[in-house]
């Protein structure tokens, strides 16, 4: 594998930005799209894209949208032992937060945290732990009282994300990482624009990354009304369901990038998806239909402005919304590749007949 793109992943993985509280994959985000663009925008959340800006007024405007926000939880109050009682930021199974390294990030700096879990010791002699919800669980940074937290900066509101290094598998075609929901996204932003640095594009292209995706597709309704996208595609991770049987179930690693089709908040017009289809067979790109319990930024971008076409270029992994993720470094390459083709095919022309077929 190439060591570079290894060494991106690995990077914006570890990154901790949970909801609200994405500066620093927004910082690294700045760092790498600046010279590869025009020029960069923030829309009032925090939602950083990169512009090509084309000649020509005209030219459809292309957007594509990572989000920056993973996972996490917010401090909502310390207790008299120094502990913490918190919020979840996102969608977590509670039956996986327990006895996981975070890092509690202050306005003084940040500090090693781990989640609480009882030892089958304090279990004996009674039914065992019926029911886990993230109220039971508590964080603690090892301080010895409330007072002592607070001199240490930590405030309620405060921010505690998973800590986890991100790793090759033994075979070298697998990833163990957090956040690749949704790192994945910005890494491929990135690879994009590196990519088509030196090509000429047939749109202007507003390539980046929204906030608060976690909490309900809340940054692209802000990012959207400020860019007034003509086409918008979400790049995102979705949930693999691959490891007991691949039948009659949706999201298989290996099996090329997604094909979304429905979810929740979102359904692929035909025009899209007949698109999406014809470059995916032209450059040999490996995909899946996909099927989605759960929506992405295309959900809200569609709806916004006067009607905006939307599709997902995603790939899955396996236990996302946990601190050990795993995914398929060729899903990644195949879905690099739709993107980088999309946005090179994406003309007047082109988003006519897409729209056409409405
Ligand atoms: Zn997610």
């Amino acid at each position: 594998m190439e060591t570079k793109m290894f060494k991106r992943i690995k990077e914006l993985t570890e990154l901790q930005s949970t909801s609200g509280f994405e500066h620093n994959v927004r910082q690294y985000m700045i760092e790498k799209m600046t010279p590869l663009v025009d020029r960069i925008e923030q829309d009032g959340l925090g939602g950083v894209f990169g512009i090509r800006e084309h000649q020509d007024k005209q030219a459809p405007k292309v957007m594509v949208a990572a989000h920056m926000d993973e996972v996490g939880f917010m401090v909502s109050q310390i207790t008299d032992r120094g502990l913490f009682k918190v919020i979840s930021l996102g969608g977590w199974n509670p039956y996986v937060i327990s006895a996981q390294r975070f890092t509690l990030q202050t306005s003084k700096g940040d500090y090693p945290c781990v989640s609480s879990s009882i030892p089958p010791h304090l279990l004996r002699g009674t039914n065992g732990q019926s029911q886990v919800s993230v109220d039971s669980i508590l964080f603690d940074a090892g301080f010895e009282s409330k007072e002592e937290a607070e001199t240490f900066g930590v405030r309620p509101g405060d921010t505690i994300v998973p800590l986890v290094d991100t790793i090759l598998t033994a075979n070298g075609k697998r990833i163990i990482s957090k956040a690749w929901d949704n790192r994945y996204g910005c890494t491929v932003v990135l690879d994009a624009l590196e990519t088509l640095q030196n090509t000429k594009l047939p749109n202007t292209l507003i390539a980046g990354a929204n906030v608060q995706e976690e909490v309900g597709l809340r940054g692209a309704k802000g990012s959207t009304t400020k860019f007034k996208p003509d086409v918008f595609f979400a790049v995102d991770c979705s949930a693999a369901d691959d490891t007991v049987t691949t039948n009659g179930t949706f999201g298989h690693l290996g099996k090329g990038t997604l094909l979304r089709l429905q979810d929740p908040s979102f359904i692929l017009l035909r025009g899209m998806r007949e698109f999406l289809l014809d470059i995916a067979h032209t450059h040999h790109i490996p995909y899946q239909y996909f099927v989605s319990k759960g929506g992405t930024d295309a959900g809200a971008a569609h709806q916004s402005h006067y009607g905006v076409p939307s599709a997902v270029i995603g790939v899955v992994a396996r236990y996302i919304h946990t601190h050990q993720t795993l995914f398929s470094i060729e899903d990644y390459e195949a879905a690099r590749e739709l993107l980088i083709q999309v946005i090179k095919a994406l003309d007047s022309s082109t988003l006519n007949t897409i729209k056409s077929m409405n």
